[in-house]
């Protein structure tokens, strides 16, 4: 990730190490607008060194063990902001979440994986990156919290473009929360000589409820969210009828940017074939 910068080196700062949440929201009640939290640094040392961001505090959340756990208690999976992406890509994971499973899979190498962690890939707002669609596709939520409160919000909305989200100075994601359903679900992304994707989808087939959310990411600034219900999906007729109506729907609602990766149209028939492809393996698979 460069931004064809010269500097190698890092602005001075201090570097704080909380042990405990309530110790973090102390610094960032005082600090919040001279800090920076900093989860796996694969983000935050990169675009120090580029000079993009000169905070005065670093609050590493490295050392504080509440923010390592996952959780599952059979209604919610839970994911805290320190869990790093590598430790998602085991088999409960896969079983419970399974479009989660896929895209983490698609970020990056193992090396950065060990590294990075979900939360700073999606607090990060790189509008091309794994986190955000297949978080949107779960109907996720995330725990915010700040000194002497927290509240749960959707992680819809949360991205509001390159760089920025929706959270306060003081306030710090301390985990994600996806609610555990009857599932299927994947993720596919197509990338052209670079780590994030030109067009990515993420599926999830919700099948006792007979819903679904498919999100098409990296084609434009902010994923874009189609459920069942927008392209009047029925659920009893023929799939490729149904295939039919949701490549309409994208013929006409769907404008992909037009950059120096790829034209629109290149990355709108990317879109079409990744959405059947997604589509094919979620719906043509026995129930179980
Ligand atoms: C070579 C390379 C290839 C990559 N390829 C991909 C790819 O294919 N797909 C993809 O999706 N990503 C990709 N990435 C991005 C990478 O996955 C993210 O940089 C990484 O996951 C960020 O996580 P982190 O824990 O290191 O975040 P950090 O660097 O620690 O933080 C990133 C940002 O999130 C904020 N933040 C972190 N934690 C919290 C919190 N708990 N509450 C509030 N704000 C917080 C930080 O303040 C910072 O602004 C790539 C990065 C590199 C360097």
């Amino acid at each position: 990730m460069s931004f064809g910068s010269a500097y190698f080196t890092l602005p001075k700062f201090k570097y704080i190490k909380p042990r405990s949440v309530d110790e973090l929201l102390n610094y960032l009640s005082e600090y919040g607008s001279n800090a920076k939290i900093m989860s796996g640094g694969v983000g935050v040392i990169a675009f120090m060194k580029e000079r993009l961001i000169s905070p005065d505090y670093i609050i590493s959340l490295s050392d504080i063990p509440e923010l390592k756990k996952v959780k599952n208690d059979g209604e919610t999976f839970e994911i805290g902001a320190n869990v790093h992406l590598s430790e998602l890509e085991y088999e409960l994971v896969r079983k419970t979440v399974p479009t989660l499973f896929k895209a983490v899979k698609n970020i990056a190498d193992p090396t950065i994986r060990n590294m990075g962690t979900l939360v700073g890939d999606l607090a990060e707002a790189i509008p091309w990156a794994d986190a955000y669609p297949a978080l949107l596709s779960l109907d996720a939520s995330l725990e915010v919290m700040k000194k002497g409160s927290s509240k749960k919000v959707p992680v819809n909305g949360f991205v509001e473009g390159l760089g920025q989200i929706n959270l306060k100075e003081d306030e710090f994601i301390s985990k994600i929360i996806i609610p555990v359903r009857k599932m299927r679900g994947t993720y596919l992304k197509f990338a052209n000589s670079s780590e994030y994707g030109l067009a990515t989808v993420a599926l999830t087939y919700l099948y006792e409820e007979e819903r679904f959310n498919l999100v098409l990411g990296s084609i434009t600034e902010k994923p874009i969210v189609i459920n069942n219900a927008d392209v009047n999906w029925d659920f009893k007729s023929d799939l490729s009828k149904n295939i039919e109506k949701l490549n309409a729907y994208i013929d006409s609602n769907v404008n992909p940017v037009d950059d120096l990766l790829s034209s629109s149209k290149f990355r709108k028939n990317i879109i079409k074939y990744l959405t059947l492809r997604a589509i094919k393996e979620v719906f043509s698979y026995e129930r179980n």
